[in-house]
């Protein structure tokens, strides 16, 4: 037996319980992995509450860092032992969790646990927003929401290691500090934050909005946005945009709108190896930073959600079974 985290239903953070279940066992293909740390994301907010659709019993969790325990049949490149993440995983909100040999990421050393649990999600966001959603250029001014969160501390990082000029925004004077120290040149509040963005360049806006907050930073997003910018909305932190008339791209200066979500952009193994590297070494050689802004043990699995979803975190949530 082991410990999982089980909603019976959808709703408030209190519907995540801990309970006793089987240990799983790994089918073809598949490894065991004993789980050291468990990456609390914004997803797992959504499936909680009913807003994207799951079956019941529901145990969250896609990434988790930890040790191969077993090995399933046909798996050749895994062995017990190995410390490997996941940003692919399923049921992670666990002490044990099974992987996909093929979306197994190894780890290299100079990663600890802690930080390899923490960077795959969130890192391989980081990276396709900035290399493929919108491709970033060292001439380009990119404005990021939410600068201090797990996603934006990443971004502000990996932005300006490309040499843009970075403009984020943050609601409190602690998360500005945060989103400072990670390189962002000018960091600003919500309030009027589109007018502001206006007049950091010279009235023409910004090239690329990357929007993880949805509903609230919508119109101001398109409103900052530069002739031909682009607005990638990624997330819906404050709650789902509503629907939305294409002309609106017309008259903000034949703008574009893209709606992208990780999966596809982890198509294949090489595409998965290219983005998982260029973030796990950056984390081993020191040149990315990745924040645990706070760690719960497992069985605080809503107490973790709660915060998350109050606006009281930092960089990442982890749960630790
Ligand atoms: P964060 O750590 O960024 O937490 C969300 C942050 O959003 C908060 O800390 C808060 O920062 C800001 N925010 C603004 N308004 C609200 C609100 N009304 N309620 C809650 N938070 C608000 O989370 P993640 O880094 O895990 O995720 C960021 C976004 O990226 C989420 O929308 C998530 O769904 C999305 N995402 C999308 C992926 C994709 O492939 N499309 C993959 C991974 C994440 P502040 O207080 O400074 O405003």
């Amino acid at each position: 037996m082991t410990h999982a985290i089980v909603a019976r239903q959808p709703g408030g953070p209190e519907v995540l319980q801990l309970a006793e279940v089987d240990r799983p066992v790994p089918g073809p293909g598949q490894v065991l992995m004993k789980v050291t740390a468990t990456g609390v994301n914004f997803i797992d907010t959504y499936q909680r509450s009913g807003t994207y659709k799951v079956s019941y019993p529901f145990t969250p969790g896609s990434e988790a860092a930890g040790a191969v325990e077993e090995v399933g049949e046909g798996v050749t490149t895994l062995a017990p032992g190995d410390r490997i993440a996941t940003a692919e995983g399923s049921r992670c909100y666990a002490g044990y969790a099974l992987v996909d040999e093929a979306k197994a990421l190894p780890v290299p050393d100079g990663v600890d646990d802690f930080t390899a649990a923490a960077l795959p999600l969130q890192g391989i966001t980081a990276h396709y927003l900035i290399n493929s959603s919108f491709r970033v250029e060292p001439a380009h001014t990119v404005l990021v929401h939410a600068g201090a969160g797990g996603v934006g501390l990443l971004m502000i990082q990996l932005l300006k290691a490309k040499g843009a000029h970075v403009i984020t925004t943050v609601s409190t004077d602690e998360k500005a500090q945060l989103a400072r120290e990670a390189g962002a040149d000018h960091v600003l509040r919500y309030e009027g934050f589109a007018a502001k963005v206006r007049d950091l360049t010279d009235g023409a806006g910004a090239h690329v909005v990357y929007d993880g907050v949805g509903k609230d930073t919508f119109d101001g997003s398109l409103a900052s946005l530069r002739i031909r910018g682009m607005l990638v909305l990624f997330g819906a932190a404050s709650g789902p945009v509503p629907p939305f008339d294409p002309q609106r791209l017309n008259a903000g200066g034949s703008l574009s709108l893209t709606r992208p979500t990780i999966v596809h952009f982890l198509r294949n193994a090489q595409e998965r190896r290219w983005r998982s590297d260029e973030i796990f070494s950056a984390a081993a050689n020191g040149s990315l930073k990745v924040r645990i802004g706070a760690r719960y043990d497992l069985a605080e699995a809503a107490q973790a959600h709660s915060d998350l979803e109050h606006r009281l975190t930092t960089g990442k949530v982890l749960l630790v079974p």
